[in-house]
């Protein structure tokens, strides 16, 4: 399946408290000194964004 969405994060309103990458249930999102989003390993569940108490998250066509 081709897949045209992706997970982006803003990085002005995020505190880096990585709950978005300790709730994804796929592991797609993942922080290695930056975030990365695997859209190939994704559910689109939308956890990661229901999670993020700052709303950084945003679930967008690419
Ligand atoms: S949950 Fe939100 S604030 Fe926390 S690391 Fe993820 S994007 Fe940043
Ligand atoms: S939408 Fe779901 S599977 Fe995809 S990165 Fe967020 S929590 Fe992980």
């Amino acid at each position: 399946m081709v897949n045209f969405m992706t997970v982006r994060i803003d990085d002005k309103k995020c505190d880096y408290c990585l709950e978005c990458v300790n709730t994804c249930p796929s592991e797609a999102l993942t922080y290695d000194k930056c975030f990365e989003h695997d859209g190939t390993k994704c559910w689109y569940c939308e956890s990661c964004m229901m999670v993020c108490e700052t709303g950084s998250i945003k679930i967008m066509d690419m």
